[in-house]
């Protein structure tokens, strides 16, 4: 194979837009992946504005949205279903123009795929390690092969194994809660509005899909990796969640056992540099976030961008990758602290806690609020 101008380990949101951006800007690329396919996980996942315009950069607005559903607001709740905060998502769109969209994971994939030109990604191949030399950077893959890379683009995810030979001490950190997804089918109507309700129990989430779907999440606060959460079923969260407002109930009485995804909810310690010569990390491998703002995605789109811009600027590949670590720092940083925070104050479970906290934030100024919404969707590529 012909040495291509850049080599990105992982087929995962980052790595598939990565690929698709800096074809569009020219240069040629190799995706490794270690899956034997490219596929997504069976969840929902939403897409906010700074999102969408990434996309509408990439020229897959359309296609996105024609596949999604546009979220006419985002609710916190209370167990009996009161208001505690309400996002008009609406307005939102209006003010960062474009729409906060929610679809399914393997929709978004199927489209990223089908964009990323020529036969360029190679599944069954995972990266172990990688060696920097005078040409570039050497990548080892599990089956003892090696692929010369003249930069390399790392974008594996939170337990990527470069990182961690490249970053030591960078290992995911447990958050102390843990999470059950599913997308089901519901006859139920829901209308736009996504929901997420905050109660002594847990977090449950309900996000509308198209094709009458519904994503749903549950979070609870546990030990890392318990084995009681391992073998919890559709009724044990039905028991978990039984005094929390319709339709939690019934939208678990609409979801089988073999539905369930499970998984801890773990992030990355903002880590100091994402730029090492002509190596870079992006997407979750560089900075994994608590999904509490839905914004790793996001964030990983973005990423995208940003790398093919100034990659197009700069041709010296360390030059790109130095100036890539300054921009996007500050921000992604800014998204996993104020997510990790945002979950703690979520997931307060002591009663009298949890009703403090809900009253504090109905009485609580929009400014903070809506300074930090501006912050994450007034961009412009
Ligand atoms: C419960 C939950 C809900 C979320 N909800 C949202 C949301 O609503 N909105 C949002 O914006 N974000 C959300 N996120 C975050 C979002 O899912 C991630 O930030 C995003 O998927 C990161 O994409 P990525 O491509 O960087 O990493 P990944 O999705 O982890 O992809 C990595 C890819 O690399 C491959 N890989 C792994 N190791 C290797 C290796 N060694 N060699 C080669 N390939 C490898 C994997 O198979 C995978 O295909 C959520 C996350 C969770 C856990």
């Amino acid at each position: 194979m012909k040495t291509p101008d850049c080599t990105i380990i992982g087929g995962g949101i980052a790595g598939l837009s990565t690929a698709i951006a800096l074809q569009q800007k020219g240069f040629s690329v190799a995706l490794f992946e270690s899956a034997p396919e490219i596929r997504a996980v069976g969840a929902g996942i939403s897409l906010a504005p700074n999102a969408v315009k990434a996309l509408r950069a990439l020229g897959l607005e359309a296609e996105v949205t024609a596949k999604g559903k546009v979220l006419e607001s985002m609710d916190i709740l209370s167990q009996d279903g009161a208001s505690i905060n309400i996002v008009d998502t609406q307005l939102l769109t209006e003010k960062y123009h474009a729409p906060h969209l929610a679809i399914h994971r393997a929709d978004l994939h199927q489209i990223l795929l089908s964009k990323v030109l020529g036969d360029v990604v190679r599944t069954g191949k995972r990266a172990v390690s990688a060696q920097q030399n005078t040409d570039g950077v050497e990548v080892t893959f599990h089956d003892g092969s090696t692929h010369q890379a003249r930069a390399l683009i790392v974008a594996d995810g939170i337990h990527s194994p470069i990182r961690k030979q490249t970053v030591p001490g960078s290992e995911p950190r447990y958050a102390g809660y843990t999470c059950w997804r599913a997308v089901i089918n519901y006859p139920g109507d829901l209308s736009g509005a996504a929901t997420e309700t905050w109660g002594p129990k847990g977090r449950f989430g309900i996000v509308p899909l198209p094709n009458h779907q519904v994503y749903w999440f549950a979070c609870i606060n546990a030990p890392a990796n318990d084995s009681r959460c391992k073998n919890f079923t559709v009724d044990d969260l039905f028991v978990q969640f039984r005094d929390y407002h319709e339709p939690v109930s019934d939208i678990l009485k609409h979801t089988r056992n073999e539905d369930l995804l499970w998984n801890d909810i773990a992030d990355l310690k903002p880590i100091p540099q994402y730029a090492f010569g002509r190596l870079v990390f992006i997407g979750d491998a560089g900075h994994a976030t608590t999904p509490n703002l839905g914004q790793g995605a996001c964030q990983a789109l973005e990423d995208a961008l940003v790398l093919s811009s100034v990659l197009e600027k700069n041709r010296d590949v360390a030059d790109g990758f130095r100036i890539f670590d300054v921009l996007r720092k500050k921000r992604t940083h800014y998204v996993v602290n104020r997510s990790w925070m945002l979950g703690k104050v979520a997931q307060v479970e002591q009663p009298l806690a949890a009703g403090l906290r809900n009253m504090l934030l109905r009485l609580a100024p929009t400014g903070a609020a809506e300074k930090q919404m501006a912050y994450l969707y007034d961009v412009v590529f």
